[in-house]
């Protein structure tokens, strides 16, 4: 189908972004990779009056140290960068792990992570990674800019904590602390594990896992998102709190996870049923957690 009407703005800087954004209120709509935008216009699921394409503002693609021990990642930098990215490889392998998951090679060259959390498709990967990490996420407009933890930005189904007039500018995810003593295991590992949608490519269920191990082999900390399931990614509390202090042994990783989906209405589509979707994220949160545990122990 073909989309109604627009006027197509292409803005050159996050501020002229911000000040068109902010002149057309609702009429108006940021565009990105288009990868989710555009194919909601075809259907007329979205007509906006006014698209700001903020593709050409160079500055808001880039991944680089942002010397506090996190690594920042604008806003516009796309799937196949963050896939592709040595130091986010090296540092916080958790992302390029994710990237790998989405789509195809098409959508990864023009999809962009600032659209996809914005966008926050139930079924779509960063949102659990964001999680699991502890990220925090910026936010501009013309009244100035402020950080989100990832706790608090998915708010609902496709709904955000971002305000009409805001741009989703950059995501900060802390770095892996890996114990450097090259004798001793990294104690810190990362994962993510999907079972795709035939179809379309997304989550039907998708688990993000950070676990960070103490010294005597404990778990120390841990941090899980999970995609796919509810009508938004969430944080897996009830599976953190059951697994902090034990040991990651086989029966703990196994009666952890299966606090995965507790509280989460599943949803249900021609796919799989809530009780199946339920039953997934048990089993991928524990594969998430196996994984994890082992790049920990260093096998
Ligand atoms: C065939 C296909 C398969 C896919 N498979 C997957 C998959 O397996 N996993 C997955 O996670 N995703 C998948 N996607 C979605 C893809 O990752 C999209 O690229 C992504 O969801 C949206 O990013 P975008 O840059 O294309 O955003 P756009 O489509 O341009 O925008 C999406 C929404 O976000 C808003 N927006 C965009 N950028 C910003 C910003 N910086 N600040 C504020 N608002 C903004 C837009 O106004 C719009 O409402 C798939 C898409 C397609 C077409």
């Amino acid at each position: 189908m073909i989309p109604q009407p627009f006027e197509y703005h292409v803005p050159k800087t996050l501020a002229e972004a911000s000040r068109l954004i902010a002149q057309f209120g609702a009429e108006g709509k940021v565009l990105a990779g288009g990868h989710s935008l555009v194919p909601m216009m075809k259907l007329r699921l979205a007509a906006p009056k006014h698209l700001i394409d903020i593709g050409r503002i160079t500055e808001l693609s880039y991944v680089r140290p942002d010397g506090d021990g996190k690594v920042e990642i604008g806003a516009l930098t796309t799937h196949f960068q963050i896939e592709s990215s040595e130091l986010l490889k090296a540092k916080c392998p958790l992302m390029p792990e994710a990237a790998r998951e989405i789509g195809d090679a098409q959508v990864r060259n023009k999809g962009t992570l600032g659209g996809s959390l914005a966008h926050a498709d139930p079924a779509a990967d960063w949102p659990a990674a964001v999680l699991a990490l502890d990220s925090e996420i910026r936010v501009a407009s013309s009244r100035g800019e402020r950080w989100i933890p990832a706790l608090d930005f998915f708010v609902d189904l496709m709904t955000t904590a971002l305000a009409a007039d805001e741009i989703l500018t950059a995501v900060r995810v802390p770095v892996l602390p890996m114990n450097v003593e090259p004798s001793q295991p990294p104690r810190a590992g990362d994962s993510y594990v999907k079972l795709h949608q035939p179809a379309s490519g997304f989550a039907i269920v998708g688990v993000a896992a950070r676990v960070l191990l103490a010294e005597d082999g404990t778990v120390a900390q841990v941090g899980v998102g999970i995609t796919g399931v509810g009508a938004k990614a969430y944080r897996a509390t009830a599976v953190e709190e059951a697994l902090k202090g034990k040991s990651p042994g086989s029966k703990h990783l196994e009666e952890a996870a299966s606090h995965a989906a507790d509280g989460v209405q599943a949803n249900a589509d021609l796919y799989a049923s809530a009780e199946y979707r339920a039953h997934l994220a048990r089993v991928y949160t524990r594969r998430a957690l196996e994984k994890a545990v082992e790049r920990a122990s260093g096998k």
